[in-house]
């Protein structure tokens, strides 16, 4: 390609509402360009690196024995009415409808399409197992669209669907996904982690996540460098060391003036925040309320309560909730409340802890369970931090931020059981097919190998996923003996079939060298002064060679480079 052809409009100013390098990058270097938020257009060199990633993901999957296939973009609501996620998905479902007056959505993602096409066309266990994927554009309307091409409100999936007559079938073809994932994100030159995923409330037996590391990701992950375990803040577990006994003391009302946060309180008595039981109310799909019990250095995790609750959503209750249950705001307590109280493990073998008293001004010290007030039961409220257990080895785990990448999820018979998608067994029963559910974010990718390789100028394409795999600068296109070497290695490359950027614009040399480094081709060859000794430059755009090359030994650079 001759870039006095190409279309490259790369920018010098980064765009205002840019932060992340992935979004900077790629819009000054002219890969992509936003029309409105969160959608962008892949301009010529973005929509070459699409298709890369798109080509890497294709040969794994269908190695792996997938079927690629193409479902609608536009989805009757009828569908997403039998599932119930009509009502559940919320605004983030863009909806539409036909000059019949018909809802429509866009697909967001596409479990009742594909399930909706196997319960027409299959009947018997012979027709399973069935493995199907697509690559495609999906709609969602995010509440916060940012970060360029990480959070879209129309982007590229690769979503994948399995369906297995048996548990243990759904489990191994879960398995060949795994290892597909783990070819595709490595060939793609990834640092990442799979982490153990929320589940959710409401079917699927489990889920794993595959999240890049990047100090700007979203995806909070716990993980233990001793032994491997690896997850994601709102699923982590981590193990609570167990407490000495100790003698019960008598219980006391304190006057604790205007004492609120657990921090006050504990400098306030002078005891450890550990000694501090918050009591937290939530209220579960707008209707029910529970209070839920936890030590003070531990923060609740709203995921894991909305997992118990099997609730939609849950939220903290606000301060005119609070006073209709006579609970005075900071003050709130387990003792004498009349709403379920649940607790967290991390208060099973406390003794002789604080917490506040349902009056104004005042905790209670030195409290027992069972002695002081009844609860339902301790399970896992709390959230893994830095630093604490493995709930593996136990050794401290350590947190980081990532961008998650792809997701596979074991549905079991979530939507089989909700439309009807049977087959009839070699016992001649029928049974709900059981399925799986597996999604790479591919344009997010395009960011996620961005922000893994770029320096201060610019991007450093991994080979396999480089828009180009050389750039031939040529300085002086004054200079007729360098116009004449430059098009002869162009030509030769281009005999060989390797995609290759002829810079031959008539710019200044400096402009040309600013444009290689935004865009981040890996390999460049410049033709400069040296010509003058017979010699080029080749450099990588990692900085890692600098050298010169003599004209005579040009055939065989290109030989090893290919
Ligand atoms: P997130 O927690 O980031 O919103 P999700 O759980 O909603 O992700 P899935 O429904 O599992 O995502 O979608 C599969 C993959 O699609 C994700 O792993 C992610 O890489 C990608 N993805 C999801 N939402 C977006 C988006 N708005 N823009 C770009 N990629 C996305
Ligand atoms: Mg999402």
């Amino acid at each position: 390609m001759l870039a006095s052809k190409f279309f490259m409009p790369t920018l010098k100013e980064n765009p205002a509402d840019a932060i992340v390098p992935s979004h900077i990058y790629l819009v000054r270097a002219g890969f992509i360009r936003p029309l409105a938020a969160g959608i962008y257009e892949y301009l010529p060199l973005g929509f070459r690196v699409l298709k890369k990633i798109e080509n890497i993901i294709r040969k794994h999957m269908d190695n792996a024995g997938a079927l690629e296939l193409l479902l609608p973009i536009l989805t009757p609501a009828s569908l997403w009415k039998e599932t119930g996620r009509w009502d559940v998905y919320g605004k983030e479902l863009f909806r539409l409808k036909d000059r019949k007056d018909t809802d429509f959505a866009l697909g967001p993602t596409h479990e009742e399409t594909i399930t909706d096409l196997v319960r027409k066309n299959v009947r018997s266990y012979k027709d399973l197992p069935l493995n199907f994927y697509q690559i495609q554009t999906k709609f969602r309307d995010e509440a916060r669209p940012r970060y360029g091409l990480i959070r879209g409100r129309e982007f590229i999936m690769k979503d994948g669907y399995s369906f297995d007559v048996s548990e243990e079938d759904a489990i191994k073809t879960y398995e060949v996904m795994k290892d597909a994932y783990h070819k595709i994100f490595k060939e793609l030159g990834l640092d990442y982690l799979m982490v153990e995923a929320d589940v959710g409330a409401i079917g699927g037996k489990f889920s794993h996540e595959f999240v890049v590391k990047v100090p700007s990701g979203e995806a909070h992950i716990v993980y233990c460098e001793k032994c491997g375990y690896a997850a994601n803040v709102e699923a982590a577990k981590f193990h609570r060391h167990k407490l000495p006994p100790e003698p019960l003391l008598e219980k006391e009302k304190v006057y604790t003036p205007s004492i609120k946060s657990v921090e006050e309180v504990a400098n306030f008595l002078k005891v450890p925040i550990t000694k501090i039981v918050k009591t937290l109310i939530y209220k579960a799909d707008e209707k029910d309320y529970v209070a839920v019990l936890i030590r003070g250095d531990i923060e609740l995790n709203e995921t894991k309560l909305t997992n118990h609750l099997k609730a939609i959503e849950v939220r903290l209750a606000n301060p005119e909730e609070l006073e209709s249950l006579g609970i005075p705001e900071g003050f709130a307590g387990p003792i004498g409340l009349n709403i379920p109280i649940l607790a967290d493990k991390s208060v099973e073998d406390l003794h002789n802890f604080v917490v506040g008293a349902n009056e104004k001004d005042y905790h209670y010290i030195n409290v027992n369970i069972p002695r002081d007030f009844k609860i339902e039961g301790f399970y896992d409220f709390g959230t893994a931090k830095e630093g604490d257990p493995c709930p593996v080895c136990h050794s401290p785990l350590k947190e980081t931020t990532g961008l998650e990448v792809g997701h596979i999820f074991l549905l079991g018979t979530k939507y089989s059981k909700a439309m009807n998608a049977n087959f009839v067994d070699k016992d001649g029963k029928e049974k709900p097919i059981i399925m799986g559910c597996y999604g790479i974010g591919v344009s997010r990718l395009i960011s996620a190998i961005v922000e893994q390789y770029h320096d201060d100028k610019g991007i450093i394409w991994p080979d396999n996923v480089a828009p180009f795999k050389i750039h031939i600068l040529i300085l002086n296109t004054k200079d007729e003996k360098a116009m004449e070497v430059g098009f002869d290695i162009y030509r030769k490359l281009k005999e060989k079939g390797v995609e290759v950027l002829l810079d031959e614009r008539d710019i200044s040399a400096g402009m040309k060298f600013k444009d290689a480094d935004l865009l981040g081709i890996p390999h460049r060859i410049v033709i400069g002064k040296s010509l003058q000794e017979g010699k080029v430059e080749y450099q990588k755009r990692d900085g890692s060679i600098k050298d010169l090359v003599n004209l005579e030994d040009m055939d065989s650079l290109l030989k090893g480079l290919l």
